[in-house]
């Protein structure tokens, strides 16, 4: 089960928006299992999205439960072509992002959501996410935007912060 090599800013493929998943088959699942992977082989990574591993594809990979533990949230999700149907609230939070190693971030995200898409069995699934689910839910489609966090930050100076290499950081 290979990992994935991961693009890392300024690369252009970052930058693009991501197509739609016609149908999810065996080569669309190979991805995500690949994505996967790349996930767990990255210290304190708790989320990938496909145009960071070079498939510029409606899907991203999330396990907050790594960080987290296993309450408040749904454990490994895989969704494909995922469409925030409903947000709410407001919360500042620091994001780091494998493609983006050296910095952290704040940024401004919604505390709840409800985002709908096709899980790997092909199935339609609804998703209530909050807390840390929810803001990588929120960072991982902005990445099927071709949006990366250094976007979403009001201030250069005052909300881009060098990252100290500790394990506990969290990148998606
Ligand atoms: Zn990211």
């Amino acid at each position: 089960m290979p990992t994935l090599p991961v693009l890392r800013y300024p690369h252009q493929t970052l930058r693009a928006r991501s197509l739609e998943v016609d149908n999810v088959n065996d080569e669309i699942r190979r991805i995500i299992t690949d994505m996967i992977d790349t996930m767990y082989a990255s210290p304190g990574c708790v989320g990938v999205a496909a145009p960071q591993v070079g498939y510029p594809l409606r899907i991203f990979v999330i396990d907050v439960s790594r960080k987290i533990g296993p309450k408040k949230n749904h454990g490994l999700l895989a969704l494909v072509n995922p469409v925030v149907a409903y947000s709410e609230g407001e919360k500042i939070t620091r994001e780091g992002c494998l493609s983006i190693p050296d910095f952290l971030g704040n940024v401004k995200r919604a505390r709840k959501l409800i985002v709908m898409g096709i899980n790997p069995e092909g199935k339609e699934v609804e998703i209530l996410s909050q807390g840390l689910e929810a803001i990588a839910f929120q960072h991982e489609i902005d990445h099927l935007n071709g949006v990366l966090f250094i976007h979403r930050i009001s201030s250069l100076t005052g909300d881009l912060v060098r990252r100290k290499s500790t394990p506990k950081d969290t990148k998606d």
